[in-house]
């Protein structure tokens, strides 16, 4: 069934008796080409360009929850390419020329929105380090605009620009950037994925995985063994847990990220605003809560809600910028766990155990990578070749010392 607006307005009219159920609910089978492990939006968007740019026939998602239950549903919906380093710039500006066409490509309602995003600069040293992002940005094909004090005050009059402690002295613009509703990217993905043929299995946990002689078989799963003849983990935050059954030990820890949303307000925030010099990144949904969120909870933990202070912290962040924030009452909150790399850069790659991929390492930022990581992901598994767009993102890079760090940090992971 294709989804439009004449559709709707059919059902509208015939008391929405036709809608069909927007993926089938399938038992696994014994044996597939791929199996991709977790129905996040990264495995989905794989399972999806497998089956539509690789013509890829036998693919199965195995996910050990719902779809929609892991970090695709519970991010702060950004999106941007506003990189600096080479081996990351090309990846993200393709993933959003990819989300610019998404909804046509799925058709999904996303709710996709480029609303722009602003990284706000309060030091000269930090206008000197967005500037040079802002033309690396340029020089990838992206959009970027450095804009002054005084445009940022006329545009966003509500910004305290003359703050004693953090004056704004600048900011960069990046006007494609924007949000995203993020489950309808889990729900729009496994829609058009099984359209293609895909098997999308719900509770169905990959417990432990076959290997003989230095050779993935297939997967061991709390619905019984399946063979796979190329198997792809894509598990997120969960990395480290599913990759020690295959005896790895990955370059990625796992931590809690939190996330708010305020109660609704009227139309107050034009984009996404990331304050400089702290962490706190802010947009308001289309319902009117602000959705925002800061640093990490800076220990590590596979749960999936965090801690207060945490929540004194990005609070603090919100009125050093927004003083008008602060009698806006917190509506909701929760946590997610986040595959955080040594370096702030993921991994798409193939492991050392032949027929077994892996693809991690998001951190702050795997969201707006989706249509992408599953696009690179995709490529690679059926190729056997990395992406022209994905060649940075290899396993040897900590060991060649060739690692991509965006921020400079060293190998923190809860600092990126
Ligand atoms: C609070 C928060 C805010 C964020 N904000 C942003 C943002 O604004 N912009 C941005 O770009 N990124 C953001 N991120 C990061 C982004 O959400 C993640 O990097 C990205 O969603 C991870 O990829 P995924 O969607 O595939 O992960 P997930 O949705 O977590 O998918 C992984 C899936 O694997 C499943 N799984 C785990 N173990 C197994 C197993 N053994 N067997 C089968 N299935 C398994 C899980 O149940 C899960 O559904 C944020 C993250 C959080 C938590």
């Amino acid at each position: 069934m294709r989804y439009s607006g004449l559709r709707v307005l059919k059902e509208a009219l015939t008391g929405h008796k036709g809608w069909k159920p927007a993926w089938r609910d399938v038992a696994p089978q014994a044996h597939y080409d791929y199996i991709v492990i977790g129905g996040g939006g990264h495995g989905l968007a794989t399972a999806y360009y497998l089956a539509r740019n690789h013509g890829a026939k036998r693919v199965a998602v195995l996910e050990k929850g719902w779809i929609g239950g892991g970090n695709v549903g519970r991010n702060t919906t950004i999106v941007r390419s506003n990189y600096l380093l080479d081996g990351n710039e090309p990846f993200y500006e393709h993933s959003l020329k990819l989300w610019e066409g998404l909804e046509q490509d799925i058709n999904y309602n996303a709710m996709i929105s480029q609303r722009g995003i602003l990284n706000l600069v309060h030091s000269d040293a930090q206008r000197d380090a967005f500037t040079r992002r802002g033309n690396a940005m340029i020089l990838n094909g992206a959009d970027a605009d450095l804009l002054s004090t005084e445009t940022i005050q006329k545009r966003y009059p509500f910004l305290n620009v003359n703050n004693a402690r953090f004056p704004i002295k600048g900011g960069l613009a990046q006007y494609r950037g924007g949000t995203v509703r993020h489950d309808a990217v889990a729900w729009g993905y496994a829609r058009a994925a099984d359209q293609l043929g895909v098997d999308i299995i719900q509770n169905c946990e990959v417990t432990g995985f076959r290997i003989e002689g230095g050779k993935c078989l297939g997967v061991e799963t709390n619905r019984g063994y399946i063979k796979g003849d190329k198997v792809a983990s894509c598990v997120a935050g969960s990395s480290g847990r599913l990759m020690a059954k295959a005896s790895m030990r990955l370059p990625i820890e796992s931590h809690v990220l939190q996330a708010f949303v305020s109660e609704g307000l009227k139309p107050v925030l034009p984009g996404v605003i990331t304050f400089g010099a702290g962490h706190f990144y802010c947009s308001q949904s289309d319902k009117g809560g602000l959705v925002f969120g800061g640093d990490l909870d800076g220990y590590n933990s596979y749960a999936q809600r965090g801690n207060l202070p945490v929540v004194e912290d990005v609070c603090e962040g919100a009125m050093a910028i927004f003083p008008m924030l602060g009698r806006v009452r917190l509506l909701r909150m929760w946590g997610g766990i986040m595959d955080m790399s040594m370096d702030g850069s993921p991994i798409i790659d193939h492991t050392h155990i032949e027929s077994l991929y892996f693809n991690g390492g998001w951190c702050y930022g795997g969201f707006k990578a989706t249509p992408a990581s599953g696009w690179c992901y995709a490529h690679l598994l059926a190729t056997d070749t990395p992406h022209e767009f994905a060649t940075a993102f290899r396993f040897d890079r900590f060991a060649k010392g060739q690692m991509i760090d965006e921020k400079g940090m060293g190998n923190n992971p809860q600092l990126h």
